[in-house]
């Protein structure tokens, strides 16, 4: 295809060199904006934004990942318009990717605009009404901002928490299920904040049991951690692109069952414009060929989405599984021999994507980050919400999932560890 703009330039559009019939056009048409385009009359002057020496980093925190090399590619194809049979080729290859991904036959599944955070807003706001009863299983940052959603909307939240360093049991949550009895329980699958994964199987029935839906966040679970939608009962999910996907944030996949596009048929209450699953269904085509307008989705973003999902479809989630494994296995078994802990007790308790590790208290925290950083240009993280001057957080995820890197943080640790040691103990 020519790039019909191969020819742009500044120049061609000086009000000096546009012709003679075009200026007086101008001059007897739009004379009354010539006094703003001779300068001098702006009262702030253009910015000095100047290109900066960056390397790229290897991102091993809790997210961002680094992208697929593919992504190069994903990002700069061309701008498709709204309107285009193309874009709604890309948006179907989305939502089978994302059947795939989710483990979903279901139709109402499809991508918010914006970073994870919207997914959240998303299935909280389509499912619950003012006055309706959340239960928020909660043990780390994301339960917290959940609770803080439902509130602005008016629902009641109703938190129930466990250390930090654990997990919820079946019966626990039943237990709160009876007593309770909400419209819908919340539950984080992996805790990027804590470092742990909650035992799913089976909560589905039981939600479903005491009449409520099941909301599981999957953000930096999803295609590292096995995760069945539809054969564990989950009624509502979101993932984002920029953890185990391996593509930038921005974009956010949302999928929810027959029991939650119940609900959402049904619903008294109207959720923001922006999120509203009914509406956006429309622009999606979950229901046929509707083709609605409803807001400009990103083309990049849709392309960068549409990549990862193909890479994941290459690979094949089984597979995608077992690498996260295997990385994060290598890693946990070089950090043993080294002097630090892991902040969660119980192997089976600690997630796949993200590391919580304890270092010994005669460290300054800060440094050891700042020493990986400086030194290897790996990024790794300081602790979150209830981690916070607790525990370091170190993730392999997505592209970022391989022995090779498991090793390359594991040297940088080791070596960040004994330098600072001689100085400081
Ligand atoms: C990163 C993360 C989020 C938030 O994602 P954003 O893209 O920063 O909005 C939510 N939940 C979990 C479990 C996460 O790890």
């Amino acid at each position: 295809m020519t790039n019909l703009l191969s020819r742009f330039s500044y120049n061609e559009c000086n009000i000096s060199e546009v012709g003679k019939g075009t200026l007086e056009y101008i001059r007897s048409h739009l004379k009354h904006l010539l006094p703003t385009m001779s300068g001098n009359s702006l009262t702030v002057s253009p910015a000095r934004i100047v290109d900066r020496e960056f390397k790229q980093p290897l991102l091993c925190g809790p997210g961002p990942a680094n992208y697929w090399p593919a992504m190069n590619d994903a990002l700069t194809k061309w701008v498709i318009s709204p309107m285009d049979d193309e874009y709604f080729w890309v948006l179907q290859d989305i939502r089978a990717g994302l059947q795939y991904a989710f483990q979903t036959s279901s139709p109402l599944v499809l991508a918010v605009s914006g970073a994870g955070h919207s997914g959240m807003e998303t299935v909280i706001s389509n499912l619950l009404g003012r006055g309706e009863k959340l239960l928020i299983a909660s043990r780390g940052i994301w339960d917290e901002r959940a609770c803080s959603m439902a509130t602005r909307y008016g629902i009641t939240p109703i938190v129930h928490s466990t250390a930090m360093t654990s997990t919820f049991s079946l019966s626990e949550l039943e237990e709160q299920l009876k007593v309770h009895r909400p419209a819908a329980l919340f539950i984080t699958h992996g805790d990027s904040s804590t470092g742990s994964v909650q035992h799913l199987p089976g909560l589905g029935d039981l939600c479903h049991q005491y009449g409520a839906l099941l909301i599981v966040d999957t953000v930096v679970s999803l295609v590292a951690v096995p995760f069945e939608m539809d054969r564990w009962g989950a009624d509502a999910v979101y993932t984002s692109l920029q953890k185990g996907l391996s593509g930038p944030a921005g974009i956010t996949p949302v999928a929810f069952s027959a029991r939650a596009e119940e609900k959402i048929k049904n619903r008294k209450h109207e959720p923001p414009f922006y999120f509203d699953m009914k509406l956006l269904a429309q622009q999606w085509n979950c229901y046929g060929d509707t083709r609605s307008y409803h807001h400009t989705l990103s083309p990049p973003l849709l392309w960068a989405l549409r990549c990862s999902l193909q890479e994941l479809c290459r690979e094949g989630l089984e597979q995608s599984w077992a690498r996260h494994t295997a990385a994060t296995a290598r890693f946990h078994q070089r950090l043993q021999t080294m002097p630090v802990t892991f902040l969660i007790p119980k192997p089976e308790d600690r997630l796949v994507t993200v590391t919580t590790v304890v270092i010994p208290k005669e460290y300054d925290q800060l440094a050891v980050l700042k020493h990986i950083r400086d030194k290897y240009n790996i990024v790794i993280f300081r602790g979150l919400g209830p981690t916070v001057g607790v525990a370091l957080r170190i993730g392999l995820m997505g592209v970022n999932a391989t022995l090779q890197v498991a090793d390359q943080v594991a040297d940088a640790l080791e070596d960040a560890l004994l330098t600072l040691k001689k100085g400081k103990l």
